[in-house]
């Protein structure tokens, strides 16, 4: 197939293809909070969020450097990997005085090996300041990336605020304009699933990123994890879970209207273990990643079948959209 083994772009195989090895992503906690939480614009945060700030799986307290090492030590001893992503996880990620970023930026970017940064965070906390810096140690660390995770969750602005996200669609579109200027690669991060959200609109969601110029996509299934007031709405049953076939019909659908270079980063959640209320099949990633390729192997389809254009070249890459290609 054209993407390797699987029917769509994923990260791994953009990573493998660029760097001719497996890249390992090392989550962060860069002791940030969030003005969805501080009061500057809410202070009980989106409703799915958990208390680590959608930063479960970062170590807390440690410097960034020790942080990596750790993270390092941990890959080592299963002898696997020798390059990484510094993954500024928790929280957002450029809410804290520039001078405090710069440190905290150049602390991963000065490990060698370290083969970019990515940075998590609010379409609202991108101003002047930080889109300056994000600029220079762009420039400055030219044989490095720097990525810009935005969680933007949906475009509808009811569902905006019934998950309480605190900015609207213009915010997002103001900062994709400002990043991509700057040249600097943006991955959107997508909740399928939300309260309200009915296929349509999901996949209404996905066709406009797919317009955007957007570089990568997380899409990520809605988790109800413990201590978030999402619990409350479910345990009312003011809205459904999706089960997993419905979940992989969905991002098929979405997959098939993306654009073919389009780097796909995440097709199902990743929620703790030990946080997670439903959907309990989550837990099983193998099954999910399992199911969602057969089934898009039995329906002959892959990332861009929907779209209409051929020879998509958005970024000069020449690629054609004629269909997966079988080299075995
Ligand atoms: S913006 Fe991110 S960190 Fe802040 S409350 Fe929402 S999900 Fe949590």
């Amino acid at each position: 197939m054209r993407w390797n083994d699987k029917p769509y772009h994923s990260l791994d195989y953009e990573l493998k293809r660029r760097y001719g090895e497996k890249i390992y992503k090392i989550a962060l906690d860069a002791g940030m909070t969030c003005p969805n939480r501080d009061g500057s614009c809410g202070v009980r945060g989106c409703i799915f969020c958990s208390a680590g700030g959608s930063g479960d799986f970062a170590a807390k307290g440690v410097s960034i450097t020790d942080q990596l090492e750790q993270g390092k030590q941990s890959f080592h001893s299963k002898k696997i990997g020798s390059h990484f992503i510094a993954y500024f996880q928790a929280y957002t990620n450029t809410y804290a005085p520039v001078s405090r970023l710069e440190t905290l930026y150049r602390a991963a970017l000065d490990e060698p090996s370290v083969v970019g940064i990515s940075i998590a965070t609010r379409p609202d906390c991108l101003g002047s300041d930080i889109l300056s810096l994000l600029d220079a140690l762009n420039r400055e660390y030219a044989d490095k990336f720097i990525w810009i995770e935005l969680g933007l969750q949906t475009i509808h602005e009811k569902t905006g605020e019934r998950i309480r996200r605190g900015y609207p669609l213009s915010v997002f579109e103001s900062a994709v304009k400002n990043l991509q200027e700057l040249s600097i690669p943006i991955i959107t991060h997508v909740i399928l699933g939300l309260p309200g959200e009915d296929k349509r609109m999901m996949l209404e969601t996905c066709s406009f990123l797919a317009d955007k110029g957007i570089d990568g996509i997380k899409l990520q299934l809605l988790h109800v994890l413990k201590n978030t007031d999402l619990v409350e709405l479910y345990e009312k049953k003011t809205f459904e879970i999706l089960d997993l076939m419905e979940y992989i019909d969905i991002v098929i659908s979405a997959l098939e209207i993306l654009p073919p270079d389009m780097v796909i980063h995440r097709v199902t959640g990743d929620g703790p273990r030990d946080l997670l209320i439903a959907p309990l099949w989550s837990l099983d990633k193998r099954r999910v990643l399992n199911t969602l390729h057969q089934e898009m192997k039995r329906r002959g389809t892959w990332q861009s079948a929907a779209r209409k254009t051929c020879n998509y070249n958005r970024k000069g890459v020449v690629s054609d959209d004629s269909g997966p290609v079988d080299t075995v």
